[in-house]
């Protein structure tokens, strides 16, 4: 678990970096807040969400004011199509338009090794897991909520990534978003099931028992989902914060507030080399 640091936007707001990502001096990225945007009432302020309603030209400002922070470009930004799935979209070009991958069959991850393009994943209690090879300069962006984790999208990504860039887990940089704890993640007999049978051997650490529910620790079995794949632990920075639990200011939450909310938003650039 890290303390992610809170940046200050251009033009006011605060957002977070990964201290491990933070010294790699060929990538940039960021973990939004809801502040700092642009949208108004419920999706106030920089909300992602473009199913909920919100104004798209306030949308359109929102997405350009976190590319810039990362310094790139609005139009530079891929974004996934989050259905909890485990489908990787490859991005090998610079397309110069604002665009979703995968859709309408859904895509949870995306990886590039193209400078220049923003690879942009959601989060509002699932994980957003954000990877940087520094080796073979590669990255990808990674949506994983308690689904994400039971298909391994993760494991599959990491593979993805050795198959087409020579990506070694070893020379990899992750930051896993802020998301749901584990006194949050409160879940029935079905869930805990299907976890419990890829993770067994991680109880009882990560799963317990309070009255009739479950509760899950998902940050830790990404963690450990890291530590099969040969990450370095010192490389794993995962964010503290959880979305339910903390500040309603900085954070919308799908357990606390349902549909009625925005989403959060990361994204991940590899720089031009000088
Ligand atoms: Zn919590």
């Amino acid at each position: 678990m890290s303390e992610f640091m809170f940046k200050e936007l251009p033009g006011g707001g605060r957002y977070l970096v990964s201290p491990q990502l933070s010294i790699c001096s060929g990538v940039s990225h960021g973990f939004f807040t809801r502040e700092g945007g642009v949208s108004k009432g419920k999706f106030e302020s920089l909300n992602f969400r473009f199913t909920g309603g919100d104004d798209q030209a306030a949308l359109a400002e929102n997405y350009r004011i976190a590319a810039e922070a990362l310094g790139g470009s609005y139009n530079q930004i891929v974004r996934t199509c989050q259905m909890h799935t485990d489908r990787i979209e490859v991005i090998d070009s610079l397309e110069g338009r604002f665009r979703q991958v995968g859709a309408p069959d859904g895509c949870d991850a995306v990886i590039t090794n193209v400078p220049g393009v923003v690879l942009a994943g959601f989060y509002a209690d699932c994980q957003l897991i954000l990877l940087y090879d520094e080796h073979n300069r590669a990255i990808a962006a990674v949506h994983a909520g308690w689904r994400g984790v039971a298909n391994r999208i993760l494991a599959k990504t990491v593979e993805k990534m050795g198959k087409i860039y020579g990506t070694q887990p070893k020379n990899i940089i992750a930051a896993v978003s802020p998301s749901i704890c584990r006194r949050c993640f409160e879940t029935d007999d079905d869930v805990k099931e299907i976890l419990f049978e890829i993770y067994e051997d991680q109880v009882p650490d990560y799963f317990y028992r309070e009255g009739s529910k479950w509760h899950i620790d998902l940050k830790m079995l990404t963690y450990s989902s890291f530590m099969r794949l040969g990450v370095q632990p010192y490389n794993i920075d995962i964010s503290n914060f959880c979305p339910c639990c903390g500040e309603e200011e900085l954070f919308w939450s799908h357990r606390r507030q349902g549909q009625e909310r925005g989403v959060h938003c990361g994204m991940i650039m590899l720089k031009e080399r000088d």
